[in-house]
């Protein structure tokens, strides 16, 4: 029998749960990627197959959720997460949130496995507090079209907790801010790959509303360097985990023209229902219990995922 620790990773082949693999690998656990491929994509896992100790499943976790022999460690990752994708295919998003939630948990419970859950900055919705600590509410509007996802997390979030106090399983909760980097998909819609394709393809930049919204934006590596830390603490509350430098929109679409060396011009569309105005979390508490930082500054992160996307948007890898 294998002595190395297993994971199951639920949206294994999505941007977050495939970088999650790699590192799970590297550090010699026996991963099991499973994904729905609703919004995954096999080109994410494709090089883990045939590695020892790597499985996918192909699963809606949604439905009744079992994996065979022990499991020691559960990532719920699967969740549609951009905008684009959680307005096309709403009840998914409720669903995965909910019901995927509580498979997880009981999965969890029956296997005596720890669970971390992937949450999400946008619990605290348009926030009325800057930056956001973890002890803030939120301002959430349920009906709006954001609903499905901000509600689906928050839900989430309640059912973990209740798993915990109620069955004592021991459970983890992440809550996100925006990530970026290598494998995001170019049409999600969100503004990284969005403003990246455009200025590849020589396009305007779409800034919705008048670009004064702010993002706080964290590179995936450093992302997954704290939720591998966080999994491994004794904390059972929320832990933000993103990276504090906080830009506006306008400012974020000079950046990508600048580092492509574009002539796009940037034009205005109009901004999207309850679009948060600022978002920066604040991670005192995870520098606190994790002593984790974000390490890699955007400037970096940024020319990291040129790469990636000008091989996505041109074909070949371009020097
Ligand atoms: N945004 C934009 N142009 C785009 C896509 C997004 O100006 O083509 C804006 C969007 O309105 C929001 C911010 O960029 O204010 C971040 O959007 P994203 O969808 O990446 O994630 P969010 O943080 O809103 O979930």
């Amino acid at each position: 029998m294998s002595s190395k620790p297993k994971v199951l990773i639920t949206g294994g082949a999505g941007f977050l749960g495939s970088h999650l693999c790699d590192r799970f690998i590297q550090e010699g656990y026996e991963v099991v990627a499973m994904d729905n491929l609703i919004t995954g994509n096999l080109e994410n896992i494709a090089h883990l197959f045939g590695v020892d100790g790597f499985t996918f499943v192909k699963h809606d976790v949604t439905n009744y959720t079992y994996v065979e022999g022990r499991l020691d460690y559960i990532l719920h990752f699967a969740s549609p997460a951009s905008p684009i994708d959680y307005l096309k295919i709403p009840i998914q998003t409720l669903k995965v949130g909910a019901l995927g939630t509580h498979k997880v948990l009981g999965l969890a419970k029956e296997k005596g496995a720890r669970v971390l859950i992937a949450s999400t900055s946008e619990v605290y919705g348009d926030p009325l507090v800057h930056p956001q600590q973890e002890d803030y509410w939120g301002n959430v509007n349920p009906v709006g079209f954001r609903g499905c996802y901000d509600e689906a997390k928050r839900f989430q979030e309640a059912m973990t907790m209740a798993y915990h106090r109620y069955h004592g399983v021991e459970t983890r909760i992440v809550r996100i801010f925006n990530t970026y980097g290598p494998r995001m998909r170019l049409d999600d819609g969100r503004v990284l790959p969005a403003f990246m394709g455009q200025a590849l393809r020589g396009e305007d930049l779409t800034v919705f509303g008048d670009g004064s919204q702010t993002r706080s934006f964290c590179y995936v590596d450093d992302l997954v360097e704290g939720i591998y830390r966080l999994l491994l603490s004794d904390e059972v509350m929320p832990v933000n985990v993103g990276n504090p430098s906080e830009i506006t929109i306008m400012e974020f679409a000079e950046e990508i023209l600048k580092l492509t060396g574009a002539k796009s011009k940037i034009i205005h569309k109009e901004l999207p229902q309850d679009d948060p105005k600022i978002r920066q979390p604040d991670i005192t508490r995870a520098k606190e219990i994790l002593g984790w930082e974000p390490q890699i500054d955007r400037s970096e992160g940024l020319k990291r995922t040129l790469e990636f996307f000008k091989e996505k948007v041109h074909g070949v890898p371009q020097s």
